[in-house]
């Protein structure tokens, strides 16, 4: 009998550990490896440059590292792939996807919000990639004879915004459908099950878990993971030895996290909704963010990433910000603790100002990457946050508070409202 998610997340990728005669993972941080058979050797690197999964010498560090492989063999049953490809961060794993898909063609179509890196990198035309964004209905118009990938986000960073990813793979046709499921991890959403061609993890949030490792992996068919392998061996974006050790470490426990602060989340949901300076809550698990019933279908629960408006714009928002105090106001996601951000102002701000309007990415939303800790506690913090914003901004507005929105560094060294926004001076590639 197949056995259960929590039971492969602490035991996959494990399968010659006992061979071995030891219990914890070994890290192996060899940049090259003794080929006294030269044979052997030459065989093996024909092997690993035509992208083979593994070779009786790995030869070179940037080539293949046992360490590594067993993390991509984890991930890869988690995820149900034939297997995976970890690189040194999330946006190396777009990137080879990206180089590795210009084999069919130029062309890409994206579904807007994205992360603000991956529309970035895509705005930018870095790669030669010739970029149409579609809306989840308008995937179809969009393809081309040289439509090489589409590229989707569900639950989609920042606005939560859930995406059918049946209904765009029945789109694309014979395109393959590459989903970034960074927010759901493989514990709540495993996107091949639906028809997607490749899924991508930044390992840096959720897969880490503890805010210390820059990661990326993506897990997908053979033949996909074959040229994977080979973009990564010719540009070098590979993951370190000791950073796939800490997320093979971490897929153990992924299950228990993931789970621990989803029930968190729906606390603080809960609480938000109710509090009058939150104009909107944006979280999977309410019905009115769901309108396709995807919680229950495409995902196993709603996850522990959730958005709110706060009334006020952009200075109530940088006053919250200012005022957590056990709330951890930075960027990333998925750590043990609880984070809390601004897109408008930190990670879309690179994002185009209409299509930041047209995904409602607006001054006053705020992002929570909930953590484990008690919910209770923290509502607590977020609760005392927003009522001191609330008498900062409008009951005693002049006060002298040092506030985000009244001055233009906050306590964190931010600059937040006298940065003009990078649209005339945004780096141009193209
Ligand atoms: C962080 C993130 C990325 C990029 O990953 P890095 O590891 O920071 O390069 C891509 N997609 C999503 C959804 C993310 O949150």
């Amino acid at each position: 009998m197949a056995h259960k998610l929590e039971t492969v997340a602490v035991h996959a990728g494990r399968d010659d550990l006992h061979t071995l005669g030891v219990h914890a993972l070994p890290i192996d941080l060899s940049t090259t490896y003794p080929t006294p058979h030269l044979d052997e050797a030459t065989a093996s690197i024909d092997a690993l440059e035509a992208g083979a999964r593994t070779a009786p010498n790995p030869i070179y560090a940037t080539i293949h590292n046992p360490t590594v492989w067993r993390f991509e063999d984890g991930l890869a049953r988690l995820e149900g792939a034939d297997g995976a490809v970890a690189f040194a961060s999330g946006m190396a794993a777009l990137t080879a996807c990206l180089l590795a898909a210009q084999d069919h063609g130029r062309h890409v179509v994206a579904i807007r919000p994205l992360y603000g890196g991956s529309d970035h990198l895509l705005d930018h035309h870095l790669l030669a990639n010739d970029v149409t964004w579609a809306t989840p209905n308008t995937v179809a118009e969009a393809i081309r004879p040289d439509t090489a990938l589409v590229l989707m986000e569900t639950p989609a960073n920042p606005t939560l915004a859930l995406v059918d990813i049946e209904a765009v793979v029945t789109q694309a046709g014979s395109v393959p459908v590459l989903v970034d499921s960074t927010f759901m991890t493989p514990v709540l959403q495993n996107p091949l099950r639906h028809g997607a061609a490749l899924v991508l993890h930044s390992g840096t949030k959720f897969l880490g878990g503890h805010g210390d490792v820059v990661a990326g992996v993506v897990a997908t068919n053979e033949s996909w993971c074959a040229k994977l392998r080979r973009v990564r061996m010719l540009t070098g974006g590979i993951l370190h030895p000791l950073a796939a050790y800490l997320l093979h470490r971490g897929l153990q426990t992924l299950p228990l996290r993931v789970r621990a602060a989803q029930a968190g989340a729906r606390v603080l949901v809960d609480h938000l909704k109710d509090h009058d300076m939150v104009e909107r809550v944006l979280y999977p698990g309410l019905p009115a963010c769901d309108p396709l019933g995807l919680v229950g279908r495409q995902m196993s629960g709603p996850g522990s990433m959730l958005a709110f408006e706060v009334r006020g714009g952009h200075p109530a928002a940088a006053a919250v910000m200012e005022q957590v105090e056990l709330l951890t106001p930075a960027v990333s996601l998925g750590s043990t603790d609880t984070l809390i951000q601004h897109p408008a102002g930190l990670t879309h701000r690179v994002v185009d100002p209409a299509a930041l309007k047209a995904a409602g990415i607006s001054q006053g939303l705020l992002r929570i990457s909930t953590g484990i800790e008690n919910p209770e506690d923290l509502w607590e913090d977020l609760r005392g946050a927003l009522n001191r914003a609330k008498e900062a901004v409008f009951e005693a507005p002049d006060a002298p508070v040092p506030l985000g929105g009244a001055s233009t560094e906050n306590r964190h060294g931010t600059f937040m409202k006298s940065m003009p926004h990078p649209g005339g001076s945004r780096l141009q590639f193209d």
